[in-house]
């Protein structure tokens, strides 16, 4: 992370519900403008990730998607309206984040795939992709960097949410699901469906990670997989450990195993 960057006048008026926690502050308040956050993903965890981020004062939110938006799109991927169909997504997110403020830098990049993304210029990356080859290729990428990650997932009515932290030896994406299922098995939002405001929940909760992870606050969920059903409805948080094995973070020493947290209590 960077130096805190100092408020203005109009930046501490725009931020006092901020400011007036405790475990913000004015202090925090600068932490939040000078962090540089990469969005994987301007859909459905993306939308509302990148909108929570930047009405609380994210400095830097990079966006990175290749595709352009679709009327299907718009039950969940709610930064975007009807005068965006058809255009890119990453610029019709990085626009609406500038309608909550136009001072905050918003640079669009290609899906990750292509091997442009500067990963380099930013400080926590959060995985708002919808498939299996993008979830992999973000973990590898922000272990390998030492970055902070927060990785959701969401289908049907049900969400996952795990936060990795290389630098702190937690377990990577790639511990908890060492295979990537067969891409012809693997679920996905246009075949199985998915509950847009399952998506809105999963997104914002993946916010208010990024956020601790920023300020330094909280007890962020890594090593932790938290388990949403909407249905039930239901929050489970299961531990999980690092993999010796890993091919993305392993050393190949000591054992290997899940356990559930706080013996798997309901939350
Ligand atoms: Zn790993």
């Amino acid at each position: 992370m960077r130096d805190p960057i100092p408020l203005s006048e109009d930046r501490i008026r725009r931020y006092s519900r901020n400011i007036l926690l405790r475990e913000v502050g004015g202090r925090g308040q600068e932490k939040l403008l000078a962090a540089r956050v990469l969005l994987v993903g301007a859909g459905g965890l993306g939308s509302p990730a990148g909108l929570y981020l930047a009405a609380a004062g994210v400095g830097t939110i990079g966006v990175a998607d290749g595709d352009e938006v679709e009327l299907s799109n718009l039950q969940r991927q709610i930064a975007h309206g009807v005068p965006d169909l058809g255009r890119d997504k990453a610029a019709s997110l990085a626009e609406a984040l500038h309608r909550l403020d136009p001072e905050i830098s918003v640079p669009t990049h290609p899906r990750v795939e292509e091997g442009r993304v500067p990963f380099d210029d930013y400080d926590l990356i959060l995985d708002c992709s919808d498939n299996f080859e993008t979830r992999y290729l973000v973990n590898d990428e922000a272990v390998r960097r030492g970055l902070p990650l927060v990785s959701a997932a969401v289908v049907r009515f049900e969400g996952q949410l795990t936060t990795v932290l290389p630098g702190e030896g937690s377990p990577c994406y790639r511990c908890l699901y060492p295979t990537p299922p067969d891409p012809e098995c693997a679920t996905s939002c246009a075949r199985e469906g998915v509950l847009g405001s399952a998506a809105g929940t999963m997104g914002t909760l993946q916010a208010t990670e990024a956020l601790k992870v920023i300020l330094g606050v909280g007890r962020p969920l890594a090593g932790r997989l938290l388990l949403y059903d909407a249905l039930e409805p239901s929050v489970r948080i299961v531990g999980f450990r690092r993999d010796p094995f890993c091919r993305t973070c392993g050393e190949g020493k000591a054992g290997r195993g899940f356990k559930e947290a706080g013996g798997g209590a309901e939350v």
